[in-house]
């Protein structure tokens, strides 16, 4: 509520995710008058850095629309921020003292809720775990909650290894696991798009869908992210957590509305969907490696990273038997979007007058999240879009951090749906290792062999064997 008294701590205040993503949405919260009226914002890390530097790194990506009235915003905002120094993350001390200062700059000390946002590498999330629990040694559990942000592990074994150690530190109810793309406007709406509209849960099924295409596309390569990237490949980056979690919101059964948790009825239902699904093996993937990809700095030499992958998944249940589920994603190609495309069933337009259609011409539903938002239904040639959104800037981060300040967890991923969704890849992720990925140009849409593939299982899918 706007009483409570509430401190963010910034934990790697220091870094590019603190500076460009962490502080420019707890600013855009505040500007909207959605945080409360007692706030301090804290920054910890070990650069010797000074208060005033802090904001002066920020302020550039704070300070975006430069009216007088926000100018005044953002100096009432800089005033709530401090920073504070430790000696490494597991400087224990120094978390110690990072909250006598706190309580110092707050007006009600005793009824502090903190809320810890981890803007740290993962390999320290377990050790700057450990400082906060001895940091909020007196205070119950229910007081501080941690913001953690991907890659939580690299597959099965190392996903299990960061849950053990986290567990032993904080409850499920304590830990809300970032997946930013569950913050975009669109993929929140599924939920309601789908259950509270029956003109669209009447046809969600295998009944009338023929095939579900999601898509992440983007046109830039590595940005600088070499090392990071050529270790984890576009499959761990993006399609084991943003396509998977979509897929999961678009294939759910309905959450069970009677339950007492919301968020914990649609995350039982994201898991069931993983647990439906069959894991894919090779003949399910086509993998691919932009050109000149092996040039780029920080990767190893004849790496065999892909940097797009198509991967087909089928899901075992009365809803969607027969319904193939093909996750794309890409870096290097020639459009930057983000779409769910539900194609329905019967590929003869009998009643389309438009010359030139093609033979495997069908009606689509499209649910744009990136760079548009909208839902439009048609073919190729003519369509309705339907505009469910204002052109408002789709404010990922600043959506989940104010859920997680309101205890709200369904946005986060749960424990248990990472454990099932590494279950689901880590397999196909060890075949790879021995698999050279296609070549493919950058710019393109990708290697070849995609279009041909979805072109060639087109009428096999229009024809689900149920
Ligand atoms: P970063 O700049 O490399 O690290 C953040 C801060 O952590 C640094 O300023 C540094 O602070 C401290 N740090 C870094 N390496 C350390 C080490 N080896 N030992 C001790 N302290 C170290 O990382 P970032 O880009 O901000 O990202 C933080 C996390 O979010 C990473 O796990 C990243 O994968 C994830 N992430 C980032 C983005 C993004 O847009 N950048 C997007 C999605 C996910 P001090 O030296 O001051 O202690």
């Amino acid at each position: 509520s706007k009483d409570a008294t509430v401190a963010i701590i910034i934990i790697g205040a220091s870094g590019d995710l603190a500076r460009r993503k962490t502080f420019p949405s707890i600013f855009s919260l505040y500007e909207r008058g959605f945080l409360p009226n007692s706030l301090v914002i804290y920054g910890y890390g070990r650069s010797d850095i000074q208060r005033e530097s802090l904001h002066s790194k920020i302020l550039p990506f704070i300070n975006t629309h430069q009216t007088n009235e926000s100018s005044q915003k953002v100096k009432d905002f800089l005033k709530l921020c401090y920073y504070h120094r430790g000696s490494g993350y597991n400087d224990n001390d120094a978390f110690c003292k990072m909250r006598e200062s706190i309580e110092r700059n707050v007006q009600n000390p005793k009824s502090i809720h903190y809320l810890f946002y981890m803007a740290i590498p993962p390999n320290l999330f377990a050790t700057a775990t450990q400082s906060i629990r001895t940091m909020m040694k007196s205070i119950p559990s229910n007081q501080y909650r941690c913001l953690f942000e991907k890659p939580f592990g690299s597959d099965s074994d190392s996903y299990n290894q960061l849950s053990t150690s986290l567990s032993k530190l904080l409850t499920e109810q304590q830990i809300y696991r970032i997946d930013h793309y569950l913050g975009k406007d669109v993929i929140r709406f599924i939920p309601s798009f789908r259950f509270d509209n029956t003109l669209i849960s009447n046809i969600w099924s295998n009944e009338n869908v023929s095939r579900v295409i999601i898509s992440v596309k983007e046109t830039i390569g590595l940005e600088g992210r070499g090392g990071y990237f050529d270790e984890y490949g576009i499959i761990r980056d993006v399609i084991q957590n943003h396509l998977i979690q979509i897929m999961c919101l678009i294939a759910m059964e309905k959450p069970k509305t009677n339950s007492s948790c919301k968020a914990e009825a649609i995350r039982d239902a994201k898991c069931q969907v993983l647990r439906d699904t069959k894991k894919p093996t090779l003949k399910d993937c086509i993998v691919g490696q932009y050109d000149g990809y092996l040039c780029e700095e920080l990767v190893r030499t004849e790496s065999r990273t892909p940097t797009y992958c198509l991967i087909k998944l089928t899901i075992d249940n009365e809803r969607w038997q027969g319904v193939p589920f093909y996750l794309i994603a890409g870096k290097c190609l020639n459009e930057k979007l983000a779409e769910v495309d539900i194609q329905l069933k019967e590929p003869r337009l009998s009643f389309n007058t438009q010359e030139g259609l093609h033979d495997d011409e069908y009606y689509s539903m499209k649910m744009k999240i990136q760079p548009e938002k909208y839902v439009s239904l048609g073919n190729r040639n003519a369509g309705t879009t339907l505009k469910l959104f204002e052109k408002t800037r789709d404010d990922a981060y600043a959506n989940l951090i104010h859920d997680a300040l309101q205890g709200n967890s369904s946005s986060f991923v749960r424990d248990d749906e990472l454990k099932l969704s590494w279950k689901l890849l880590t397999p196909l992720l060890h075949e790879l290792e021995s698999i050279r990925p296609l070549s493919y140009k950058q710019g393109s849409e990708g290697p070849r062999e995609v279009q041909s593939y979805l072109h060639n299982n087109h009428n096999k899918d229009m024809t689900p064997k149920l």
